[in-house]
């Protein structure tokens, strides 16, 4: 499966190495990090580079700055903690391109740390095509590169695909990302079965991919959450006010139908959490999942029986795939399944894989990340990985 140069392939010794890393951090209302998951993550690869005798430039993007300099969106702060992460310390450069950046990444020296400004104040960073020199300046930092940043690899950006592009032969994943591209493939080519996925979340439309690519390789499939309600009203169900498009209403009756005709058994809500609104406050009830949802009701989350319904079924699973809360998790009334699905996930023998940053934070906020087999830590591309088999920015790495 990984036919890719990892960054134990490449010679560092006494060499530049220019690391594309997801130091993209949760901030505070006060713009402080609120979590330094992202960066201590990196650290394998960081810590690899210096032990091997080579120099090290850094790059990620931070937020969304729109191509502009946004001072609250500067990497300084994280340049700070990672020197404290790291007990040594980390040069900053107060631009990601230009001749000040190229003097300090000509002086730098083995052992030591440049960590760039963030790449998106450049509009040339999400779209290549404004400013093909972007990729050429940036690719002079460096003599190896690594893509250490797997969240953003599904996407074709400057620092991730185009200056990639020009490291042939001197290119490879950091450990992140080979670990990443392991779990995820193994699920991908050979999993152990029984292998059940369960897909919850908001909107089906963003995830039909997934669950058309799933069915092809599961043995069940668990659909919970909001999309559940698209495909209970595909069926004739009266939904309610739940969240609805009525534009995937086609799609949702082909993915029934695909499942019937695979025999791969898909599980619906056997019971239905209903609210007069999405909020803490409002009146609640559980129904049947083949009931009507009432004019002026939603469902907000699958019940208590298809908790235990579906837990039992998955006893005997090898593998369990997981993307997408079963219901409006961030209201504490309604987080309770979601909630209990991750805690019988975290305590099942089979290998657990998590994917999708809401359910990646509903699993953190359990305090229960230890306990899955692989939680991972790109949302968008780690689910184009199990739908497609492979990422753009990891295929243009080198070759073994
Ligand atoms: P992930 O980030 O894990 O891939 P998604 O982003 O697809 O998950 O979906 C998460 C969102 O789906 C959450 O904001 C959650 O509140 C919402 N959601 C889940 N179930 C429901 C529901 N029944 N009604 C409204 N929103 C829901
Ligand atoms: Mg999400």
């Amino acid at each position: 499966m990984m036919n890719k140069f990892s960054i134990q392939d490449l010679q560092l010794k006494d060499q530049q190495v220019l690391m594309r890393v997801d130091f993209n951090v949760p901030l505070t209302r006060e713009g402080a990090i609120a979590d330094d998951s992202r960066i201590k993550a990196a650290l394998t690869s960081i810590q690899y580079v210096v032990n091997q005798g080579g120099s090290l430039v850094l790059m990620s993007h931070l937020g969304r700055p729109k191509g502009k300099k946004e001072a609250r969106l500067s990497l300084q702060p994280i340049a700070k903690r990672l020197e404290e992460l790291l007990e040594m310390p980390v040069l900053f450069a107060e631009d990601c391109i230009g001749p000040k950046v190229e003097a300090m990444a000509e002086n730098l020296q083995p052992k030591e740390i440049l960590l760039l400004e963030n790449l998106r104040f450049y509009e040339a960073e999400k779209c290549p095509e404004k400013d093909p020199s972007f990729a050429e300046k940036l690719a002079k930092l460096g003599d190896v590169y690594i893509n250490e940043a797997f969240g953003t690899s599904h996407r074709k950006h400057t620092s991730t695909y185009e200056v990639a592009k020009q490291f042939n032969g001197k290119s490879a994943t950091g450990f992140l990302v080979e670990k990443e591209i392991a779990f995820l493939g193994n699920v991908f080519e050979r999993p152990k079965r029984p292998f059940f996925a369960i897909i919850g979340g908001a909107k089906i439309s963003s995830k039909l991919g997934l669950i058309r690519n799933l069915i092809e390789k599961v043995d069940g499939l668990f659909i919970g959450g909001g999309m559940s309600y698209t495909l209970l009203k595909a069926n004739g169900q009266k939904v309610g006010d739940s969240i609805v498009e009525d534009s995937e209403i086609e799609n949702a009756k082909e993915i029934s139908k695909i499942s019937s005709s695979k025999a791969v058994k898909l599980w619906l809500p056997s019971d239905i959490v209903i609210a007069e609104s999405l909020s803490n406050e409002a009146e609640t009830q559980i129904i049947n999942g083949k009931d009507a949802i009432p004019d002026g009701w939603q469902g907000v989350s699958v019940g208590p029986k298809t908790c235990a319904d579906w837990k039992e079924a998955l006893q005997n699973a090898q593998t369990i795939f997981w993307n997408g809360p079963l219901g409006a998790f961030e209201y504490p009334q309604f987080a309770d399944s979601t909630y209990e699905m991750a805690q019988f996930l975290a305590q099942s023998i089979a290998t657990t894989i998590v994917g999708g940053g809401d359910s990646v934070s509903a699993i953190q906020q359990l305090g229960l990340l230890p306990q899955f087999t692989h939680v991972s830590t790109g949302g968008g591309a780690s689910l184009e990985f199990i739908e497609f088999g492979h990422l753009p920015c990891v295929d243009i790495l080198t070759d073994r």
